[in-house]
């Protein structure tokens, strides 16, 4: 590990403990739905664990409502390798603040009720941190099944409490009830800051490739910031959905043999939000953009895939990668869908082993329309 990143992880670990003495924090235990060692992913246990310290600059959530992002899925089964045992899964949190720590100065209060999304902690003070990039910070603490500093590996949503770095919980408006503001934490800035970052608006023609649960919400914002919408799904079941949701255009990649051709030339910017690419030809893609248009992939799928360039070359076209979004991303989003009154489309299902269990499956099934949301959570975890 290099020098600089040694020092940003004491610089991290100085931020979680400087500021007044540690609240020692009335909360013991923290009760989740967890994947165990040794049981299959899909059949989740309910476990009971130690809280992380709750530092100075930490809150500490009640949880109302958590969404199910497709990285749970990759990471429950794990398709990205390894996982800490037993894991509490989930990053589309809402919750209720019950405990501020001493050293918190961004205005939370006991009772206000937050989201927290995939990313937990950053530096807060390198480059990347000071320009609203926290999520692209190179000491970044993700939600659930990441080192802290001090070595705790981080849980998730899935659970009684979340606690967190004040920093990354974010006031939710009044009028987006918790079940739609869920999956807004992950899934649905992940797919609002590409767009965002391209300047999408009226006059631009934006393509969503996969249309899961980012992809649904990625054809809503694409077409209430203005843009023209193609939707790319792989076959033709989802193209009602999809018009209902926005889209002018529907591809069906698999069954129509000739859209590259059809719709060549059409787009200025492609968002990928698949979460495999096995069964769609990427190589057609850049067909559909204009010169100077973007490809911009948010998909991390298994840790075998790989993503070949070469089609890309002599098209004048480039290719990029976004993670997340920032606090400060996250905030423009949840305005913009207050303001709005934009409505994602969401399944609530009431958590409890069955009901992940129920959600793993289905979501590994492709069987969602289009994102769920765990609720209940004072019926499984008690009030
Ligand atoms: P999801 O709800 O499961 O949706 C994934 C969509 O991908 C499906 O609806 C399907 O769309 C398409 N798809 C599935 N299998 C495919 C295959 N074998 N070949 C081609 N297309 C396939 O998942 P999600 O929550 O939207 O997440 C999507 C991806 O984003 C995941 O890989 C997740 O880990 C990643 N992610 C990234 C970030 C980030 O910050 N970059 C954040 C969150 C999640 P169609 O049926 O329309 O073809
Ligand atoms: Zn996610
Ligand atoms: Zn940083």
């Amino acid at each position: 590990m290099s020098t600089s990143s040694n020092s940003s992880i004491s610089r991290l670990r100085q931020i979680e403990e400087q500021l007044t003495e540690r609240n020692m924090g009335e909360l013991k235990e923290i009760t989740g739905i967890a994947v165990v060692e040794g049981t299959e992913w899909t059949s989740p246990k309910k476990v009971s664990f130690k809280p992380k310290t709750v530092y100075a600059r930490d809150i500490v959530l009640k949880v109302e409502a958590c969404g199910v992002c497709g990285s749970d899925i990759h990471c429950a089964a794990g398709h990205w390798g390894p996982r800490n045992n037993p894991l509490v899964v989930g990053h589309e949190i809402i919750g209720r603040v019950i405990e501020v720590g001493s050293g918190c100065k961004e205005g939370l209060k006991v009772g206000d009720r937050v989201g927290v999304g995939a990313q937990a902690l950053s530096c807060l003070e390198c480059s990347r941190c000071e320009s609203e990039n926290e999520q692209y910070c190179s000491n970044m603490t993700g939600t659930y099944n990441f080192p802290y500093p001090d070595g705790y590996i981080s849980q998730g949503g899935y659970a009684s409490h979340v606690i967190v770095h004040e920093h990354f919980a974010i006031p939710i408006p009044d009028n987006i009830p918790s079940h739609l503001a869920a999956p807004l934490m992950c899934g649905g800035i992940t797919a609002f800051s590409p767009l965002l970052r391209s300047n999408v608006g009226p006059g631009t023609s934006v393509g969503v490739v996969g249309i899961g649960g980012i992809g649904h919400m990625a054809v809503i914002f694409a077409k209430a910031l203005g843009a023209n919408v193609t939707a790319i799904s792989r076959r033709s079941n989802k193209k009602d959905d999809a018009l209902k949701l926005g889209a002018d255009v529907y591809i069906a990649a698999v069954e129509d043999k000739d859209w590259h051709k059809t719709y060549a030339n059409t787009l200025d910017l492609i968002v990928v939000c698949s979460s495999s690419l096995t069964e769609l030809d990427f190589d057609r893609i850049p067909s559909l953009l204009k010169v100077g248009g973007k490809v911009l992939s948010i998909a991390i799928p298994e840790a075998s895939e790989r993503l070949v360039l070469r089609p890309l070359l002599l098209k004048g076209i480039s290719i990029g990668t976004s993670v997340i979004g920032s606090p400060a991303e996250i905030k423009k989003l949840l305005d913009f869908v207050s303001k709005k009154n934009l409505k994602i489309w969401v399944e609530e299902v009431p958590i409890s082993e069955a009901g992940v269990a129920e959600v793993f499956r289905r979501m590994n099934s492709g069987d969602v329309r289009y994102r769920f949301s765990l609720v209940d959570f004072d019926k499984e975890f008690g009030a």
